[in-house]
């Protein structure tokens, strides 16, 4: 992987990173198609992290479809696929991790202890082992998009990390390669995240800045689907993830529910302009 990348690099290519865990969808592909459009050699990497996965978590059973994944990035025009192997990237003795402090610790860091290390630490492997120019990451996981783009900064990396919006199903619902596992009615109950994400920028819209008003509106919304577990309903700073009581600049409003035994997040980007004009994105 290393060869084939450094060659791209000396035929001055520009190379492009676009990293997942496989089970592809329409928003790897989006990933893909915004890599297609900045590099010129664009590689997607396929690997089911381990050291992401607490012991209690769905490794295992984590969906794996290879064959129907090459096919889906030969047709998106992908020059490489890396494929590693566990092994490879975690050999015996493997002892070096990443931690992006503080941001790691919050909202799913809390829910999911140890996962923000797995996932910082692979990336930067993948970051160093193909040093694109570009890497891409969708902001369905924008605390993960943040974490990603703060070790960048905070370790000089010469890659650039992009940050892509959320593709949706039809009602709504964020695509995620989890979605598989929502059996039944919870395929419909989990549209409530995409519901209570519109209650709160409709408020936003109309001039609501405070968040006191704006969570008790999404909980009302999340209390109505009963087979939604909810695990949060913040509004926090879109650099720090550091709780906000009031929205004065640029915002996520993040949702995180349990539907049986798949947990699915969503999320919704609020900026402001310089001149104080809102606008939200979900
Ligand atoms: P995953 O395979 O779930 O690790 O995801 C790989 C990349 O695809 C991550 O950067 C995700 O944020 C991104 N991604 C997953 N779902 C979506 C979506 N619905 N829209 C945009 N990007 C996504």
């Amino acid at each position: 992987m290393k060869e084939f990348a450094r060659k791209q690099r000396d035929e001055n290519r520009i190379v492009g990173l676009v990293p997942t865990m496989g089970a592809l969808h329409q928003g790897h592909l989006s990933l893909i198609k915004q890599a297609r459009l900045q590099c010129s050699s664009v590689v997607a990497s396929i690997f089911v992290n381990p050291t992401q996965f607490s012991p209690s978590e769905d490794f295992a059973k984590y969906p794996r479809t290879l064959p129907a994944d090459t096919e889906k990035l030969e047709n998106a025009g992908v020059q490489c696929l890396f494929r590693p192997e566990a092994k490879e990237i975690y050999p015996q003795n493997y002892s070096t991790y990443i931690n992006v402090d503080g941001l790691s610790e919050r909202l799913e860091g809390r829910i999911r202890p140890g996962h923000f290390r797995g996932v910082s630490t692979v990336v930067m492997k993948l970051l160093q082992i193909i040093q694109p120019q570009f890497a891409y990451f969708g902001r369905k996981d924008a605390q993960q998009a943040a974490i990603i783009s703060r070790m960048a900064e905070d370790l000089n990396l010469d890659s650039e990390i992009v940050v892509c919006p959320i593709e949706r199903e039809g009602d709504g619902l964020a695509m995620s390669s989890r979605n598989v596992y929502l059996q039944g009615i919870d395929r419909q109950s989990a549209t409530v995240l995409h519901r209570t994400l519109q209650a709160a920028q409709l408020l936003l819209q109309n001039g609501t800045r405070d968040a006191a008003s704006l969570q008790s509106a999404m909980q009302r919304v999340l209390k109505e689907e009963s087979r939604a577990k909810i695990d949060y309903a913040e509004i926090v700073d879109a650099q720090t993830f550091e709780p906000l009581t009031h929205i004065n600049r640029k915002a996520y409003v993040l949702v995180a529910a349990k539907f049986g035994e798949t947990r699915l997040l969503d999320n919704l980007l609020v900026d402001l302009s310089d001149n104080g004009q809102l606008t939200t994105e979900l």
